[in-house]
């Protein structure tokens, strides 16, 4: 579904990802890991062309990441986003967060698209709140509606960068909860956390980033139990 090969990324001096390779198939669960700086940010934000790539390769579906317009919107859409600071829509309401990329982007009938939107929030058990806004929303609230705004462009790929780092720790599990049901529904998920115990329950694999590099791609039992690399050895023991 998503492939990355010889992918590079500089700012400036500094070498942000160096020569990652990557593939991401339809239904996987991938949970990227490492230390702070080590790039996973980053190399989230190629695969929907956030940032721009130096060097490599990305395709989905076989197809190389448009660089403009409709085809970017269209990619956008495609490979949805959930980052740690929710990014939701201050001045618009909840049900309006949902519905608007679907209307304005896929060219949704708007009463369709509510309907849709009605249903993912009630998914993600915050459809009575969708006339509030997000202000008015917990951080757990706000994050579950910004998965249901991802959901609603019925994306490829769902992409998650830190989810759950910017909430309170009661709310964590809400979220982590809706990720779960979105795992055993088969949604390709790419995850960059730090909730081991999830990483460890959902991964089909955890990718270990190191220094811009992904220094091991395993199975999470193997790589809890027994990480190959001094590197993810060390992470794991400041973390666990
Ligand atoms: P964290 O766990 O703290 O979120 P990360 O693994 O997500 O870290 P990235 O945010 O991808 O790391 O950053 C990787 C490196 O790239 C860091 O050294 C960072 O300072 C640098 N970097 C990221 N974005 C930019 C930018 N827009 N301009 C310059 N440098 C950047
Ligand atoms: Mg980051």
């Amino acid at each position: 579904l998503v492939a990355l090969a010889g992918v590079n990324k500089r700012f400036g001096k500094a070498h942000v990802l160096k020569d990652v390779d990557l593939t991401i198939g339809k239904g996987d669960v991938v949970v990227v890991l490492g230390p702070s700086g080590s790039g996973k940010s980053t190399l989230c934000r190629t695969i929907n062309r956030l940032e721009r790539i130096d060097s490599g390769v990305i395709t989905i579906d076989g197809d190389p990441l448009p660089s403009e317009g409709k085809a970017l919107a269209q990619l956008r859409a495609d490979v949805g986003m959930v980052f740690q600071s929710f990014n939701l829509f201050a001045h618009k309401s909840v049900l309006e967060n949902v519905v608007l990329g679907p209307v304005k982007v896929r060219k949704v009938d708007r009463t369709v698209a509510k309907e849709k939107a009605m249903r993912l929030l009630e998914r993600v058990g915050v459809a009575d709140q969708a006339n509030k806004y997000p202000a008015q929303l917990s951080g757990g609230q706000q994050q579950r509606v910004a998965i249901a705004r991802a959901l609603a462009m019925d994306p490829k790929v769902l992409m998650f960068d830190e989810p759950t780092s910017a909430l309170d720790p009661e709310m964590v599990q809400e979220v982590l909860d809706v990720m779960t049901d979105l795992v055993e529904q088969g949604m390709t998920m790419v995850v960059v956390t730090h909730e081991m115990g999830f990483a460890r329950r959902a991964a089909d694999r955890v990718v270990f980033m190191s220094d811009g590099e992904i220094v091991e791609e395993a199975d999470p039992d193997a790589f809890f139990t027994a990480p190959s690399s001094r590197r993810a050895q060390d992470f794991l023991g400041k973390i666990l």
